[in-house]
């Protein structure tokens, strides 16, 4: 009973957020910048801040996250931190020799006003800043955003610092990649190669955070990542998919404004309908054809789908999440599943999420779904005392409630502090789907078995 005051009853609330659905902007955009080969995120803030962004990353991957700070005193927060960025940068390409320095500032450093670019350009007329080496920046206050849009502000600082057009286009199509784990950048990647597209992904997560264990040599900059070059020639793609709108868009248009590479977007590809759009995509711009290996696991798929359609059929579900492009996507999966999402919270503020929310959820009446500010935690469990539910899903923070209501949990999204493996095994493509229907019927079943009279205890389901 740790949530135990939280009522059924709802009163209207304007500004309170109670146990927010979402993280600050600078995790995002340190996440991001892990994702740039060589790069070292760096936090124009206090060490709480970073010490915070990094742990939640550390807790979430089980892997040390690095980051440095401009570490903040008494006197930098009056008088701005110019000096201190100034030193770090001096100290970080002495020290740790990274490629890149990813600077983003934090609630403190904004409040202040104090000016990257400027401070930045000093730095460099200093000679702070070696040949070769670079420092590029993105503003990232917390007290508006979260850490999904601190994700894509580091994005489009991606595109903004590196790519070049030489006006000789290529036969790429640029895969501008959302907030999603490791494993399902890598099932993106594997199946643009099966279908032979020649693709950059950026950023790209594999090989950062799910590399493999070296106990003998420490490296601080881990082979994967998107390179330099490969950021310079996305200005020569063809093409450019985003996947996940909010994540993406602002990344795709500034290529667009800088280099002419024309783009679209699309949903992360988690489940069978998300999966289709996203590869009839990536096969009508880089002109390459669906091959029968993929058309075969989407068979797979709707078969799984089949066999099991008894045990998903009705079940009431209730998402809670932080990521629109990951919440949407993961709706419409469980309606195709013929379950029925009936409370969807999302803490991410998405001028598309109701549009979305009210096409997807439009044979579900009872469904009652919101995002922003006020769609907090507090709020989602309001919804599951009101009416029960069969099943949520939800990061780590949704086990309290879980427990509260004894509800099974399915844990997706950011962080997963609690659990190992769901970074190892991807829920996008058709494989994943399948992934993540299995992890909800094992769910649903584990519960059945646990608490069914005994003359419904079967051997097989
Ligand atoms: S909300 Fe602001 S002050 Fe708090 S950890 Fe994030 S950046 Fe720092």
């Amino acid at each position: 009973m740790l949530l135990k005051h939280t009522t059924a009853k709802e009163i209207d609330r304007k500004a309170l957020t109670v146990n927010p659905a979402k993280l600050c902007q600078p995790v995002g955009a340190m996440y991001a910048a892990l994702g740039l080969h060589g790069c070292l995120p760096h936090s124009h803030g206090s060490q709480g801040c970073c010490a915070y962004h990094r742990s939640i990353l550390t807790r979430h991957f089980k892997e040390p996250v690095m980051a440095s700070t401009s570490s903040f005193s008494e006197g930098a927060s009056v008088f701005g931190g110019s000096s201190n960025l100034n030193q770090a940068i001096d100290t970080i390409f002495t020290t740790y020799n990274p490629d890149i320095i990813a600077v983003h500032t934090t609630c403190l450093s904004e409040t202040i006003g104090d000016d990257l670019v400027s401070i930045i350009s000093k730095a460099d007329e200093d000679g702070k800043i070696p040949a070769g080496k670079k420092v590029i920046w993105c503003n990232t206050p917390s007290y508006t955003g979260t850490h999904i849009t601190g994700y894509s502000s580091q994005v489009k600082a991606f595109v903004k610092f590196f790519s070049k057009s030489t006006l000789q286009k290529k036969n790429v199509v640029n895969l501008v990649a959302g907030w999603m784990e490791p494993s399902d950048m890598m099932e993106i990647k594997r199946l643009s190669k099966i279908m032979e597209a020649h693709t950059i992904m950026f950023p790209d997560m594999t090989g950062v955070f799910d590399a493999p264990l070296d106990p003998v040599h420490y490296n601080m900059y881990p082979k994967g990542g998107v390179t330099q070059e490969d950021m310079t020639l996305t200005g020569d793609s063809k093409y450019s998919i985003g996947i996940g709108l909010l994540c993406t868009t602002e990344a795709c248009k500034e290529l667009d404004r800088k280099c002419k590479v024309r783009y679209d977007v699309t949903d992360i590809p988690i489940g069978l309908k998300a999966t289709d759009r996203f590869l009839m995509m990536l096969s009508q711009h880089a002109n390459v054809p669906i091959p029968d290996e993929i058309t075969i696991e989407r068979g797979q798929l709707l078969d799984l789908i089949a066999d099991n359609a008894p045990h998903f059929y009705d079940k009431r579900v209730a998402i809670c999440g932080s990521n629109p492009d990951l919440v949407i996507p993961l709706c419409e999966f469980l309606v195709t599943l013929d379950m029925r999402p009936v409370y969807v919270i999302c803490g991410t503020p998405s001028t598309d999420f109701n549009k979305r929310m009210a096409e997807i959820l439009k044979d579900i009446p009872e469904a009652k779904y919101a995002c922003g500010n006020l769609a907090d935690m507090f709020r989602f469990h309001q919804w599951i005392k009101q009416s029960g539910v069969d099943l949520i899903m939800s990061n780590t923070y949704g086990k309290y409630i879980a427990r509260d209501e004894n509800t099974p949990l399915v844990r997706i999204g950011f962080p997963i502090a609690d659990r190992p493996g769901h970074n190892a095994f991807a829920k996008t493509g058709y494989k994943g789907a399948m992934k993540l229907a299995i992890q909800i019927l094992d769910t649903l079943l584990d519960k059945k078995d646990r608490e069914c009279a005994e003359r419904e205890f079967e051997f097989q389901f």
